[in-house]
């Protein structure tokens, strides 16, 4: 029935069941495939237990650091036809509350540190199933281990298996239907271009919440036999000693930019830690060349990928340093087995070198999203994905990514793409981090604000960065106004929220009128 091919932990431990298959930082526990398989099947049998006849297509979800649980969770979803739902821990109750009510779980399980969380949001909730990865009788482990194992039931390849919720950096996170068939094809697509194998040894501190950590990284390596070093914390020593043991010799580390930075800025950082590396792989928001630069002087073959939650891996820099090198700013080629259309706003391709939106086809873009016929009907058109991202190919074949479609404005007539005005901003040596949104403007339209974050210590003026950009950006980039700020909003994974920075500016603009 084809099912074997589809739960790749099951195929695994049929053809190299002694293999490591993972490994959990926190605990010291390591997995063969086989072992784990053997995990998989007994919580699958809880799972049945738990969810009786609801079992096909109920959603099971997650409230959990990263753990070999949340592993062995996800697959054994998979098994009975369940759906497993990742949740954002950085959230708080009132944040998670719609994302409940959204997917509607017929089971929770949570690990002790957000157990007061859950407790408020059972309360609103009483039909949901809950149960704790902490120890004692009623825990995961002893619950797994007292059930028999499940055997996996025949399921659609075309029905969900996960829901991811987007970052929410443009607004609500929306729910991503996950079917089995868009997995297989999301961890194929980053076994190409991530050259991940069975020798591969990956460690993953980002959240499974994301489509990077339980699709790119744990699903691939899971998938082609690799061994997956699992994180449940990102913290530069932690990390940097992962990096460096060399009896683990971890090949693949994954990093959104935030991360690769304070990796790269830590006291403790030294080339050395990261020399077993294939590469570090950054993706997920806009990467410095500065920092591109950094880790290739240090030896670091730092590729650059851009994908979403609805189609995985986009768009990647092959793992070559002159490939690297060559294409500073580049996110790359396309993964194997996506189409990637640059289209106007009507709907047609633009030539070679213009800007326009990134439309998606393939067998890894989502169906769609979550109770949302609308958001879906408005994210599609023939067929693909329209991203809502601006890019452009260039005649060597890779892309860039210029921005968001929502993020650009115009300024007399001119688009301007926020993010090469913080690219300007970001290479003067006092910033820390800037942001650039587009207001209202009665002579032009519209105009660039810029929020700057100066380095502790630094006493860059205004002006001083006002002519810093009249040296780089043609006049109507240039932002009119400057403000210094203390910190830019970030969503878990690192993203500028600018949805909240224009709303900062309307909320604050009437008060500094009436002042
Ligand atoms: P939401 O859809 O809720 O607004 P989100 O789009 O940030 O949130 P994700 O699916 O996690 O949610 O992120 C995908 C987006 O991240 C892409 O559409 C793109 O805008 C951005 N992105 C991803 N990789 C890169 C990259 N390498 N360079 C620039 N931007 C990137
Ligand atoms: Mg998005």
């Amino acid at each position: 029935c084809g099912l074997v091919t589809d739960d790749p932990i099951l195929y695994r431990a049929r053809v190299a069941p002694d293999r490591p298959a993972l490994f959990e930082i926190a605990t010291d526990r390591q997995l063969s495939y086989a072992e784990l398989d053997a995990r998989i099947a007994c919580c699958a049998g809880l799972l049945s237990d738990v969810l009786g006849a609801r079992r096909d297509g109920a959603r099971v979800a997650m409230l959990a650091r990263n753990s070999m649980d949340s592993i062995v969770l996800a697959f054994a979803c998979q098994r009975v036809g369940a759906v497993y739902v990742p949740l954002n821990w950085r959230l708080n109750a009132a944040e998670l509350r719609p994302i409940l009510a959204d997917c509607a779980p017929a089971l929770l399980v949570h690990d002790e540190e957000f157990a007061a969380t859950v407790a408020s949001l059972v309360s609103a909730d009483p039909e949901m199933a809950v149960i704790s990865t902490a120890g004692g009788p009623a825990g995961l482990a002893a619950r797994i281990e007292a059930s028999l194992a499940a055997a996996p039931v025949p399921a659609d390849a075309d029905g969900p298996c996960v829901l991811l919720y987007t970052s929410g950096t443009t607004g609500q996170p929306k729910g991503v239907v996950i079917t089995r068939r868009n997995a297989f094809f999301a961890a194929i697509n980053f076994s190409v271009v991530g050259e991940i194998g069975p020798g591969s040894v990956a460690l993953c501190d980002l959240p499974f919440f994301h489509t990077i950590g339980l699709i790119a990284v744990a699903r691939t390596t899971l998938m082609l036999g690799g061994t997956l070093v699992v994180s449940d914390r990102f913290t530069p020593a932690r990390t940097l000693a992962a990096l460096a043991d060399r009896q683990r010799a971890v090949t693949h580390y994954f990093a959104v930019p935030q991360i690769a930075l304070a990796l790269r800025n830590d006291p403790a950082y030294s080339a050395a830690a990261l020399a077993g590396l294939h590469a570090l792989f950054v993706g997920g928001a806009p990467l410095t060349q500065a920092l591109i630069e950094s880790y290739l002087d240090d030896g670091v073959a730092l590729v650059n990928g851009y994908g979403m939650s609805e189609a995985g891996t986009v768009l990647h820099v092959p793992i070559d340093r002159r490939a690297v090198q060559d294409n500073p700013g580049s996110v790359g080629l396309p993964a194997p087995l996506l189409d990637i259309r640059i289209v106007d706003e009507d709907g047609r391709e633009v030539d070679e070198g213009e800007i326009g939106e990134l439309w998606l086809r393939g067998p890894a873009v989502t169906p769609g999203y979550w109770n949302k016929p609308q958001e879906t009907a408005a994210a599609f058109t023939d067929g693909w994905y329209r991203t809502g991202d601006l890019g452009r190919r260039e005649a060597n074949g890779f892309y860039r990514i210029v921005d968001r479609l929502k993020d650009m404005y115009i300024s007399g007539g001119e688009n301007v793409y926020p993010a090469e005005v913080e690219a300007a901003l970001a290479s003067h040596p006092d910033i820390l981090d800037a942001a650039v949104v587009g207001i209202p403007d009665i002579r032009w339209g519209e105009c660039g604000l810029a929020y700057v974050v100066l380095r502790p210590g630094a006493v860059a003026t205004g002006d001083e960065i006002a002519g810093h950009c009249a040296a780089r950006l043609a006049a109507f980039k240039r932002p009119a106004r400057i403000l210094f700020v203390e910190a830019i909003p970030r969503t878990a994974s690192g993203k500028v929220q600018k949805h909240v920075l224009r709303q900062f500016h309307f909320d604050e603009t009437p008060q500094r009128q009436a002042l």
